[in-house]
């Protein structure tokens, strides 16, 4: 059908421009009075069509879930003499839940004291009026007002420009920071933090815990860095560019993911294979290239096995890379960390780190959760993955080796020291690294452990494809997999739950 034009005339477009100033006017006044403010009811036309090289899924039902999900433009500077960012921000963030919303809060990790770096914002606005904004959380957080408030359905963009500082550090384990030559920059922008029924999530983490809760988002980040410097950053980069003598801006793309990551050094090397229909990157020093092989090629085997345990990988692109971290390692999306002491000292321990890491691929980045106050939930699935990828490359005796040594003897310490503890609680209530690992992975581990012997290996895999099928981006929480479990399974797995998660040896019920 067509629609014939109407005529203005030389009135009524004067009327129409009166019209438009004040409501402009109102406008300006609204955001200026409002804080951050609703734009339209409805999303605007889907634009993820630029993501979809990076995607190997492109279901309609997915895209539509897709298009609601939070959406980052950034534009930042790197000074690496002075160990700066200069960086802008444009955030679309749509209200997909049943009430309104009265208040935006953006998380800044670096802050973290665990972090040691410095975030801080210099202006937020809305359609080009500054809002209002005030810290929160020792620093960790930034509360923008909504007046009016965000509706359901409504969505809300704004943006922000903010400086980063961070720490040098000579040696150990250097999540946030520069050290040894690499620069490590997780959550270098704010993000937005998580909502759901239970209000907005601010939580400060113990130092031993992972910090990072976000929902999964899409990101187009414009670097401009020494050409020097060769980035291992999130997602895909799709263009570069030389600007002037020594400088160059790169553009990376990334989504839906739960955070961007600069990861760079000067002498990063990198080695490249396909894999299960992924293009797998492997960035190390060249004095540790053996190692580098050996990561890449770990990580190809394990994104396999675990695609045909849990469902695709849903990524074209994963990348693992030596990172500052000892012999630790630490998962974001499509990207995970390992410690350079695994491509040396312990590189006995390359393998399993790898797998691990991994892992979260399904575990973190597919299927979210709160890792301060369910930590055990992801940290469980990751670790004990390691069966089902010892079982499957090395044999069913491997596998039962696996448990013993990695699960049962740390938690069988743990309960003879009388230090058995509650899983589903806060992060901070296992008081040390050593009591985090023994219950958050080892008896975790042994909760699916127990599950899978209880249900029988098919049922299982069910079990957790049906997880991943229902909850890819979303953010899950233990109640939600209990309920999968339940029902894939067709089983009462309360006194299974009760043993493993929700109760502990000498606790009070
Ligand atoms: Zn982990």
């Amino acid at each position: 059908m067509e629609r014939s034009g109407g005529h203005v005339t030389r009135r009524g477009l004067y009327s129409l421009l009166v019209i438009g100033v004040i409501l402009a006017a109102l406008m300006g006044t609204a955001a200026l009075l409002a804080g951050c403010r609703p734009a339209q009811s409805a999303a605007p036309p889907s634009a993820l069509e630029p993501y979809r090289p990076l995607l190997n899924t492109w279901e309609p039902e997915e895209v539509r879930y897709w298009e609601g999900l939070p959406r980052y433009t950034i534009t930042a500077t790197l000074n690496t003499a002075e160990r700066t960012l200069q960086g802008k921000m444009h955030l679309r963030f749509t209200n997909r839940e049943q009430s309104p919303i009265y208040e935006l809060y953006l998380r800044l990790y670096p802050n973290l004291p665990q972090y040691g770096g410095e975030l801080r914002v210099s202006g937020v606005w809305s359609a080009g009026s500054p809002l209002p904004f005030e810290y929160d959380r020792a620093d960790t957080a930034l509360k923008i007002p909504c007046t009016p408030p965000i509706q359901p359905g409504q969505w809300a963009e704004l943006d922000a420009a903010f400086t980063l500082s961070w720490p040098a550090v000579d040696e150990g384990w250097v999540l946030f920071g520069e050290s040894a030559g690499f620069l490590s920059l997780p959550y270098f922008y704010p993000t937005l933090a998580v909502h759901n029924g239970q209000g907005w999530h601010l939580d400060i983490p113990p130092a031993f815990a992972d910090a990072g809760f976000s929902e999964a988002a899409f990101y187009d980040v414009w670097l401009t860095l020494p050409t020097s410097f060769t980035l291992a950053g999130t997602g895909m980069q799709v263009e570069e560019q030389l600007q002037e003598s020594g400088v160059k801006q790169v553009h990376w793309r990334a989504g839906p993911v739960r955070d961007f990551v600069i990861l760079g050094h000067a002498r990063y090397q990198e080695l490249v294979r396909e894999a299960c229909g992924a293009r797998i990157h492997s960035f190390f020093l060249p004095e540790d290239r053996a190692a580098g092989q050996a990561a890449l090629d770990y990580a190809a085997s394990a994104l396999c096995v675990y695609s045909d345990a849990y469902g695709p990988y849903p990524f074209t692109v994963m990348t693992v890379a030596e990172a500052p971290l000892t012999f630790h390692g630490m998962e974001f999306s499509g990207l995970n960390l390992l410690g350079m002491d695994t491509y040396r000292s312990h590189r006995d321990e390359l393998r399993y780190l790898t797998i691990h890491e991994v892992a979260h691929q399904w575990w973190y980045a597919q299927v979210g959760n709160d890792p301060y106050n369910c930590a055990w939930l992801d940290e469980g699935l990751a670790e004990y993955s390691s069966y089902t990828y010892y079982a499957r490359v090395y044999g069913r005796e491997e596998a039962e080796r696996l448990r013993t040594l990695r699960w049962e003897g740390p938690y069988a310490y743990a309960r003879s020291q009388g230090q058995d503890k509650v899983l589903a609680q806060p992060a901070d209530q296992f008081v040390s690294q050593r009591l985090y690992e023994s219950m958050v992975y080892a008896k975790a581990a042994l909760f699916f452990d127990a599950l899978r012997r209880a249900v029988g290996d098919d049922v299982y895999y069910a079990i957790l494809q049906a997880y991943v099928r229902q909850y890819r981006f979303r953010i899950a929480a233990p109640a939600d997999f209990f309920q999968v479990a339940g029902e894939v399974s067709r089983r009462d797995l309360t006194p299974l739950i009760q043993q493993w998660v929700l109760t502990a040896e000498g606790a009070a019920p």
